[in-house]
């Protein structure tokens, strides 16, 4: 990972860390800057639901890129190795 990776990494953590999970929908927001979550409170029960399964594709494919990224670093510390 590069130095700038690694700033940018550190800046979300902290803008994260100023962010609380919403007790409706369980997303991020600031309750400094936002009296209500900028990700539900416009939502009906319906529209929370939906939201909540999109929540949840974002999950299941983020878990599955995760995955391809573990068998792209085994396969290029694979290639390092034989090449070394
Ligand atoms: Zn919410």
């Amino acid at each position: 990972m590069n130095l700038g990776g690694l700033i940018a990494r550190a800046a979300l953590l902290k803008e994260q860390m100023k962010k609380q999970p919403c007790k409706r929908c369980g997303l991020h927001y600031d309750p400094i800057e936002m009296k209500q979550c900028p990700h539900c409170s416009h939502l009906d029960e319906p529209g929370l639901a939906k939201l909540l399964e999109q929540k949840e594709n974002e999950i299941q494919s983020n878990k599955s890129l995760g995955f391809w990224f573990f068998i792209g670093a085994i396969v290029l510390l694979f290639i390092m190795i034989i090449s070394a």
